[in-house]
């Protein structure tokens, strides 16, 4: 099942009457969807949450950090 992304800051449409959109990207919820890539590339909301989504990739084991030899009591 796919996340859905429903917490981000909003702010009312002026122009109209029930529609609210995106605090920092203005797109409007109904265009979002509840759906992260639905947010603009630059969105501070997208960017922020991306940021957490690519850490937890990352903490898949991949080995990168282990670059120093763990053969250092051998004297
Ligand atoms: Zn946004």
């Amino acid at each position: 099942m796919r996340p859905f992304y429903i917490d981000y800051p909003q702010e009312k449409i002026a122009e109209h009457q029930h529609a609210y959109r995106c605090l920092h990207c203005k797109i409007p919820t109904t265009i979002i969807f509840g759906l992260l890539e639905n947010h603009a590339k630059d969105c501070v909301y997208r960017t922020h949450q991306g940021r957490w989504t690519q850490l937890e990739a990352s903490l898949r084991p991949q080995k990168t950090h282990f670059d120093e030899p763990l053969i250092d009591e051998v004297d």
